[in-house]
């Protein structure tokens, strides 16, 4: 990764052309100087809603994504290049933030929001911007956000369509009073049923203005509304959405049901990429590792966050400091867990 050369500049001048907007103002633009945002997935629809929300100085920016940048993200997420194919993506997307407005706060996470996480990854977040490609996820992050109060700016696209809505319980209902039960496994995704760029592109700057309005007041956010887009037709269509009064998130009574999983950590995400969580989280030196790595294996890249080797042939794995590990080009969880075992025990760990 390249250093940013510091350039001083007045913030009064870069955001000059939306404070002079009677709706934000200077007041407006204080709001977003000390808002504190999660936006959790950085593809297709975060990389948008993060590079505008970052533009426009919302202050404070978490990003959270699990995965390294591959050629398939490249035609619509934007806030990567060529040159960093490999990296984790929010060590990426983060120096693209303060590149492009350095007085940003920007944290990256580079891990997978699970039960076990997601309340304390989330709390503190003025909201919650959704940048994900499953709806298990957006199930966990709509029962941490519920939980913490804090606001969750939904979205969804595929295709030439997407969906935007602001859920913010109680006042509105929440993701499961409108789509429950929904199982990733029969629902089309951008592998299977495409997606062009500009889809993910419109619907996370909706996404993103929502997001600034909500922060600064402007307006009416998508409230106990659900926005859908047909952009083969150019139709914007708003429905009403109602609370289900027995819903076992947002019901008043929900909290007495205590959902307890066993966290996984082993799981196939997208087509033959294995993630593997450590029963605990380490703390690996990266670079105390590369020596081992490639002697044994074949570094192909590395980054303060984590080491990319080749493990033979065509297995890719990505190491990250907390010992997670994303290995491309498995389809057998067992197989990955064996792979992931030999090379810990290669580094001593
Ligand atoms: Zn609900």
């Amino acid at each position: 990764m390249t250093s940013i050369r510091k350039i001083s500049f007045e913030p009064s001048e870069f955001y000059s052309r939306q404070i002079v907007l009677p709706e934000l103002g200077q007041e407006g633009q204080e709001t977003l100087r000390k808002s504190k945002i999660t936006v959790v997935g950085v593809g297709g629809l975060g990389s948008p809603s993060t590079l505008y929300l970052a533009l426009a100085g919302v202050g404070s920016i978490q990003i959270v994504d699990q995965d390294t940048l591959e050629i398939t993200n490249l035609h619509r997420q934007l806030i990567y290049s060529l040159e960093e194919l490999g990296l984790p993506k929010v060590e990426v997307a983060a120096e693209t933030i303060k590149k492009i407005n350095p007085s940003v706060h920007v944290k990256p996470v580079a891990d997978n929001l699970n039960e076990s996480n997601a309340e304390s990854i989330l709390s503190g977040s003025d909201c919650v911007v959704d940048g994900l490609d499953n709806m298990s996820t957006r199930y966990l992050v709509n029962r941490a956000c519920v939980k913490l109060g804090i606001p969750y700016i939904f979205a969804g696209a595929i295709g030439f369509e997407g969906n935007v809505s602001v859920f913010d319980p109680p006042e509105t209902p929440c993701l499961e009073c409108v789509f429950s039960g929904l199982d990733d496994a029969s629902l089309p995704t951008c592998a299977t049923r495409g997606v062009m760029g500009t889809t993910t592109g419109l619907i996370g700057l909706i996404e993103a203005t929502e997001t600034i309005k909500y922060l600064t007041g402007i307006g009416e956010v998508l409230k106990g509304k659900l926005l859908f887009c047909d952009f083969k037709e150019m139709s914007f269509n708003k429905i009403e959405i109602f609370k289900q009064p027995d819903c076992p998130v947002c019901s008043k009574d929900s909290h007495t049901v205590k959902e307890v999983k066993k966290p996984k950590h082993t799981w196939l995400c997208g087509r033959n990429t294995v993630n593997i969580n450590p029963p605990k989280p380490m703390d690996i030196q990266i670079e105390k590792t590369i020596e081992v790595l490639d002697r044994e294996f074949k570094v192909i890249r590395k980054s303060s966050l984590a080491v990319i080797f080749r493990y033979n042939g065509d297995v890719e794995m990505s190491l990250f400091r907390n010992g997670r590990m994303l290995i491309k080009n498995v389809d057998d969880e067992e197989e990955a867990e064996k792979l992931y075992r030999k090379v810990l025990e290669k580094l001593g760990l």
